[in-house]
Order: structure tokens, then C-alpha cells, then sequence
């Protein structure tokens, strides 16, 4: 290493690197600032992302700023007069933009994160498309978005229709007149058959399992036993599970019509996909134009392979926002804090026991 902390074949010395600038890396960010970490020099944020906004900026023109409800905003800094009818990419894309510029978050963009690895004397090292850092601590804050779930089910591959994911939802136009298979039983599976429906000739809603509604306020202690539910799953080794599969789809005034108009009536999985549409075992089939698999995300976290912290349940075993097999290595925004107020939470969780490891505290002592 030489003196500014450049390693030989192009790796940089720092103490953190956060992996994505969406909420949970932003937050980890303003965290480590507010620390005395200063930008570049002891930490750096990588993201992949053309622009700010994380996730957020490839969602759909029709997912307004007024439709999204729980968006808690980031710490120290207010998002405050933005436009109901505005589409919530332009809206939380700007606000993140003046989030980094204000606490001088210097995010690097774009950079791909391939992998990450052990390095010399203890540190990780993380390889990407604009170099390599090695580093005393990661925060992995990548989020879902980037690996969108598509279950597979017979005759997939001879569909002659549309097949498409919420990851690429064009929004409702793009399917007037057509017929419309939505499967999954989730919050985006519902808003894509309300905005749908005026628009296609026909809807059909499809899910695993019957959904549940939850009427009433999501209030304080629904949500705190949402966690603890996610949190406990995470703890054991498990992948985190839904939000919605905890807590139930949340009912407004447009999901109580929806329900009484028919367009939320489900039906169970179809047993199979056909060339024109899909069947099931007992003779029913539906004729459609596109299957819309509103099918949910799984953790983009490909890249943390070579530390193998997976466990044989398929998640990685959780203790607080730090993985419980390598104390180098928090996740933030993943199972429990996968929501914008427990990014929030966990990015200055993550921050407070990086700065104990790199203290040289024990981890019993924390
Ligand atoms: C349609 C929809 C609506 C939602 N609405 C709400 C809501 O109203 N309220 C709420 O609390 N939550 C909501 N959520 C959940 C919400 O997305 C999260 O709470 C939060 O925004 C996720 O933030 P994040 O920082 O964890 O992930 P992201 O916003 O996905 O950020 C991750 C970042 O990591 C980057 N990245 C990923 N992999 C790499 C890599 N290998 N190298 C470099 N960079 C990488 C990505 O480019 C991205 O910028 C919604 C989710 C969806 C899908």
C-alpha cells in the first residue's frame, strides 16, 4: 500500500463501502457522515442506477407520489410540497438528488458491484465495473428491485402471448382492450388489476393463495408485529418473507370497490400455461393476451456469494442488521428494515456497530 491508501492494482483503502444509494444506503450514509466519516475518504457509496432515486426511478408513470402511502422520508431532511399527481420516480428521484447534494454524499454512479470477497490483513475486498476497494466494513444496501421473481409453471415457454413482471410494468394503457392474467397476491398485484381493469377487455386475478384483507388502521402495533415476525424469520437462517404475507393487503375506498365490482374476485393457481392462455386440472381455462406476474422480489444480493453466509434455508442468518456469520458485514433494507422507515432505522443501526468494530469494541461489549 502506499501512503494515500492505494493499494497496488488499483484498490482503494477505505473503512466502509455501502453498496446502493436507495433509501437503506442513503440513510447508512448520512449515518456514517453524521459519525465524522468523511466522503471518499473513509467511506464511499457504489450504485449501478443511472440516477438518484434508487429503486424508485424505474417505477411506473401511473405510481404517483399521492398512491404511495408509507414513504417515510430520509433522516435530517424532509420531502415536503411535492405534487399528489406526480409520478413518484420525478418526485423521490429529485429528493434523493438534493438529499446527496445537502450532506455531501459524493454517491459513485454508475458502478456495478460484482462481487465481493476476502481481502488481505482481514479487510473485504469489493470488486466493481470502476475498480476495486478494500474495506474493514460493507453495508449492503441493494434492495430488491434488481431481481424480480418469475415462477416457473408448465407450458410457460409456449405461451404466444405477453409475459411481463411489475419490474416492467408500462402502466394501464399499454393493455386496453386486451385480456389480462394477473398473478400474485400482493400490494402491486392489486393496484396493477384496479388500474388495469378500465382499460382491458377482460381481468383475471390468480394467487397461491386466498388473499387476506386487513381492514382497520395499520397502525404502530400491527407494524411492530410485522417486524418482529420478518425479524424472527431472518434470525433463523430463513428468507425473509412479504410484507404483505404478514401484515395482509391494507383496504381503502378504491380496494372496497374493487372488491365489489368483481375485480379483485380470485381464483387459485392455474395448473398450467397453454399457448393461448392457462388451465387448471379440474377442465376451467382462460383465454388471455397477457400474463402480468406481479410476482414479487428477492434480495440482490448475488454478489456477497463468495463471503457464503447463506444458510441451507436460503436467507442469510440475521443478528440486527449484521450478518450473524461475518461481523464485517451488515444488510440494511433487507427482510425486516425492508421498508422506507426501517431502512431508516437500520442505516443508523448498521453505522453504530460498524464504528464499535472498527473501535476494536467485542462484539458481547456492543
Ligand atoms: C411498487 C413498490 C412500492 C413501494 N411502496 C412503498 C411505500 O409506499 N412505503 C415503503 O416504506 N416502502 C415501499 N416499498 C418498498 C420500498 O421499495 C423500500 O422500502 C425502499 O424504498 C427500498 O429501499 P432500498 O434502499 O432498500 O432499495 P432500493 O431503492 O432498491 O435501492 C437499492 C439500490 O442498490 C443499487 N444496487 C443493487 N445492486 C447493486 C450492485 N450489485 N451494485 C451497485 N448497485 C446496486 C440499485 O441500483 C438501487 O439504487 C415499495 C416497493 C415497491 C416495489
Amino acid at each position: 500500500m502506499n501512503d494515500i491508501g492505494v493499494r497496488d492494482a488499483g484498490v482503494t483503502d477505505v473503512d466502509v463501502v455501502v453498496i446502493g444509494a436507495g433509501q437503506a444506503g442513503l440513510s447508512s450514509a448520512y449515518h456514517l457522515r453524521r459519525r465524522g466519516f468523511e466522503p471518499e475518504r473513509d467511506f464511499v457509496v457504489l450504485d449501478h442506477a443511472p440516477r438518484p432515486g434508487g429503486a424508485w426511478q424505474f417505477r411506473w408513470p401511473s405510481l404517483t407520489y399521492g398512491k404511495v402511502h408509507g414513504m417515510h422520508a430520509l433522516p435530517g431532511m424532509e420531502l415536503t410540497g411535492a405534487d399528489p399527481e406526480r409520478p413518484s420516480s420525478e418526485v423521490i428521484g429529485a429528493y434523493f438528488d438534493a438529499y446527496e447534494r445537502r450532506f455531501d454524499l459524493r454517491v459513485r454512479r454508475p458502478v456495478d458491484v460484482h462481487r465481493v470477497s476476502e481481502g488481505e490483513d482481514g479487510r473485504l475486498l469489493v470488486e466493481t465495473s470502476a475498480g476495486n476497494w478494500s474495506t474493514r466494513a460493507l453495508i449492503n444496501a441493494t434492495g430488491t428491485w434488481d431481481r424480480p421473481f418469475w415462477p416457473r409453471y408448465p407450458g410457460q415457454d409456449t405461451f404466444r402471448g405477453r409475459q411481463l413482471h411489475t419490474a416492467i410494468y408500462p402502466g394501464p394503457e399499454a393493455f386496453r382492450g386486451q385480456r389480462v392474467i394477473v398473478v400474485g397476491g400482493g400490494a402491486s398485484g392489486t393496484q396493477h388489476l384496479m388500474e388495469i381493469a378500465p382499460y382491458a377487455a377482460e381481468t383475471w386475478w390468480v394467487t397461491r393463495r386466498p388473499p387476506v384483507f386487513a381492514e382497520g388502521p395499520f397502525d404502530e402495533d400491527r407494524g411492530r408485529a410485522a417486524v418482529a415476525m420478518v425479524e424472527e424469520h431472518v434470525r433463523q437462517g430463513l428468507p425473509p418473507l412479504s410484507v404483505v404475507s404478514v401484515t395482509g393487503l391494507p383496504v381503502n375506498d378504491a380496494v372496497r370497490e374493487a372488491r365489489a365490482s368483481g375485480v379483485l374476485d380470485r381464483l387459485p393457481m392455474f395448473d398450467r400455461i397453454t399457448p393461448s392462455g392457462v388451465e387448471w386440472d379440474d377442465g376451467r381455462h382462460v383465454e388471455a393476451d397477457v400474463i402480468l406476474w406481479a410476482t414479487g422480489f428477492r434480495a440482490a444480493i448475488e454478489h456477497l456469494a463468495p463471503l457464503r453466509l447463506r444458510e441451507p434455508g436460503g436467507g442469510i442468518r440475521m443478528d440486527g442488521t449484521r450478518a450473524a456469520a461475518d461481523r464485517r458485514v451488515h444488510l440494511v433494507g433487507y427482510g425486516p428494515s425492508a421498508s422506507t422507515i426501517g431502512a431508516n432505522r437500520a442505516g443508523r443501526a448498521a453505522v453504530r456497530d460498524i464504528v464499535r468494530l472498527l473501535e476494536g469494541v467485542p462484539v458481547a461489549a456492543g
